[in-house]
């Protein structure tokens, strides 16, 4: 897992060791994320499945792609699809990906890369792996992440972040047992590069085997721990997790993550995304590719898709499947 990594944690900004009153938050629940195949059958796991939205709230979706080790001609992505009412968040730790939307957005990203497309009143988009990656296989390995708009953004103008890996803010815990990678938000006052219209955070943190990461994290942001690799514990409960699991934790100051002393060689370190964010606690309508308010506005979504209100494929692009209806979760597969 390459993502980004550093020879020396000890040479890092360190995070500031917990305030004496400081509440470690809780584990309220551990679920395990179900696989599957996403688009044209990149095998996934849904990393929310289970859990209630509100829990959630302000994100909706998570999917782990890979890790997979694709044969030569196996990688595949998906066809040009529409989204509207809310942003997509794919962060590559191994290979490559290319995207393209039809508001001018698109770029290729490869190990600890992210792009952050702000789908907004709505945007046609393709995501797959380059032709030669096509050919040749290789290793692959990512996240993709729907974070919600609330009501007075989900028509604002499709955006298109490239956020480089060398951008990632990052930092260690106070012993340098845990290596962390701000991709968004704000970690003790150091900022991630990404910009986010709802207030959220995004790390990527690596725990040594052993080691205690106490995570300043914001009293009014809910927290996930979502585990890449490896296994550990989290929360002040030490509820324990491992490879595709999910914790949802309760109230607090700090998210507590300890990486487990003994782990398996092929996933020698406890690696975690802990997502955060400021609820939105607005109504949710979610289907297929669109994310609106009330049903009424997802209809409205399909109309002004089947009308080519959301966009058009770019000229020099048709190349590859016919666009349809949208891949991800069409068949109701994300959280109604
Ligand atoms: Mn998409």
């Amino acid at each position: 897992m390459p993502a980004v990594t550093v020879e020396d944690t000890t040479t890092l900004a360190r995070v500031p060791l917990p305030a004496p009153r400081t509440v470690r938050r809780r584990t309220r629940s551990v679920t395990t994320a179900p696989s599957g195949f996403e688009g044209e059958g990149f095998p996934v796991r849904r990393a929310f499945a289970g859990v209630d939205l509100r829990a959630l709230d302000p994100f909706l979706h998570m999917d782990q792609m890979g890790e997979v080790e694709y044969a030569p001609g196996e990688p595949k992505g998906t066809s040009w699809h529409p989204h509207r009412g809310f942003e997509t968040v794919t962060y590559l730790l191994d290979g490559t990906f290319e995207h393209a939307d039809s508001h001018g957005g698109g770029g290729t990203i490869s190990d600890g890369d992210t792009q952050w497309m702000t789908a907004g009143g709505g945007v046609l988009h393709i995501e797959r792996p380059p032709e030669h990656l096509v050919v040749s296989g290789g290793l692959f390995h990512g996240l993709q992440l729907w974070v919600n708009l609330p009501r007075a953004q989900k028509w604002v103008e499709p955006r298109y972040q490239d956020l480089r890996a060398e951008s990632s803010v990052l930092l260690a815990s106070p012993d340098a047992g845990a290596f962390l990678r701000v991709i968004a938000g704000d970690v003790a006052g150091h900022t991630g590069p990404g910009a986010t219209y709802t207030p959220m955070a995004m790390v990527h943190a690596t725990v040594s085997p052993g080691a205690t990461l106490d995570l300043p994290w914001r009293p009014d942001f809910n927290a996930l721990v979502y585990v890449l690799s490896g296994a550990g514990s989290v929360g002040i409960d030490g509820a324990p997790v491992r490879t595709g699991q999910l914790a949802v934790l309760g109230p607090g100051d700090t998210v507590t993550v300890r990486g487990a002393v003994h782990q398996e060689s092929r996933t020698p370190a406890l690696d975690v995304v802990v997502l955060g964010g400021r609820p939105i606690n607005e109504p949710i309508a979610m289907y297929g590719p669109f994310v609106m308010n009330t049903r009424q506005e997802v209809a409205d979504a399909f109309t002004d898709f089947s009308a080519g209100r959301l966009g058009s494929i770019p000229a020099q692009r048709v190349e590859g499947p016919v666009p349809h209806a949208g891949v991800r979760g069409e068949t109701g597969q994300t959280p109604a």
